[in-house]
């Protein structure tokens, strides 16, 4: 059987694409970088979610001999010009620090009114082979910002991303609901027909 790695240390992203992989009929072993901790993290100098997927999925490639997939992912806020976009883990300045990141985005667009809250959760799935071909496909979430935040599921800036169609935030959708909508979800799907073309 193949072994596909994902670049990720994140367990809830390795058993996604598990099971999207497994839903496809696709026989590969899925495993996680941690499975080779000795790896150093890439960093991500990519100026597009494309460009770093497909840095961080040819460095681990490359470094174990294996086929890679990695993900980049932010929100893109359409008033801010697609902000805080690749800046979304460390938009208030320190990375990961969620609570920080949601309040200083809340503030930028307090005067803003529902009709120009528009944005979208934006995800791109990379796949590389040791010699160097690779394949890199997209998703969406689209949606509008609440003024305040709801909801206490998910992560990041789901408490104020209200998907289209719904009335509710996406912290406030279960994990499978937020699962079959999301962005990572529908790009993950979308890179079934080239692990299928490459891998076989
Ligand atoms: P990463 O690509 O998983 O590292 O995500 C980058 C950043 O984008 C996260 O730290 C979040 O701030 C934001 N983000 C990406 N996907 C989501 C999501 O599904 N919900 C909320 N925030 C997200």
């Amino acid at each position: 059987m193949t072994r596909l790695i994902l670049a990720t240390r994140n367990a809830g992203k390795i058993t996604e694409l598990r099971a999207i992989l497994a839903e496809a009929g696709l026989p590969h072993e899925l495993v996680g970088a941690d499975d080779f901790p000795e790896i150093p993290d890439v960093k991500e100098t990519g100026v597009t979610f494309a460009e770093n997927a497909l840095l961080k999925a040819h460095a681990l490639a490359r470094a174990t001999g294996l086929p890679a997939v990695a993900d980049d992912s932010g929100l893109c806020v359409d008033v801010l010009g697609g902000a805080p976009g690749i800046f979304s883990a460390r938009w208030a300045g320190r990375h990961g620090d969620d609570k920080a990141n949601l309040d200083l985005l809340l503030a930028q667009l307090g005067d803003i009114d529902a009709p120009h809250r528009g944005a979208h959760f934006a995800c791109a799935a990379a796949l590389a082979l040791p010699d160097g071909t690779e394949r890199v496909v997209e998703g969406r979430l689209t949606g509008t910002l609440r003024h305040t935040p709801a909801g206490t599921n998910g992560f990041g800036y789901d408490p104020i991303l209200q998907p289209e169609g719904d009335t509710r935030t996406c912290a406030e959708l279960t994990p499978a609901e937020k699962n079959a909508i999301s962005h990572r979800g529908q790009a993950f799907r979308a890179l079934v027909p080239a692990v299928r073309e490459l891998l076989g």
